[in-house]
């Protein structure tokens, strides 16, 4: 199994990234803290083979986000995110 057989898209996210935040997150634009290219979450690279949810940029492949469930606590690791831009 190569790594485009694991690859989902940002919509793969959409449950979990709802259990986060309150708001349609597909359609939020984040911007790349590593290259700074600016994409619809429901776009970006999705790996739910991992732990967690793994977002990742479709540019350079930076890690974005990751969401882990553990301990019946929810962790969210935003740091590979620079900005999110919501529709409001
Ligand atoms: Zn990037």
């Amino acid at each position: 199994m190569n790594d485009d057989d694991q690859r989902l898209d940002g919509n793969a996210a959409a449950g979990v990234l709802s259990e986060v935040f309150a708001v349609e997150m597909t359609t939020a634009v984040g911007t790349c803290a590593h290259c700074g290219a600016t994409n619809a979450l429901g776009t970006v690279q999705v790996y739910v083979q991992a732990p967690g949810t793994v977002l990742r940029c479709p540019v350079c492949s930076n890690v974005l986000m990751t969401i882990v469930h553990a301990h019946e606590r929810l962790h969210v690791d935003l740091s590979g995110v620079r900005r999110v831009e919501i529709a409001g």
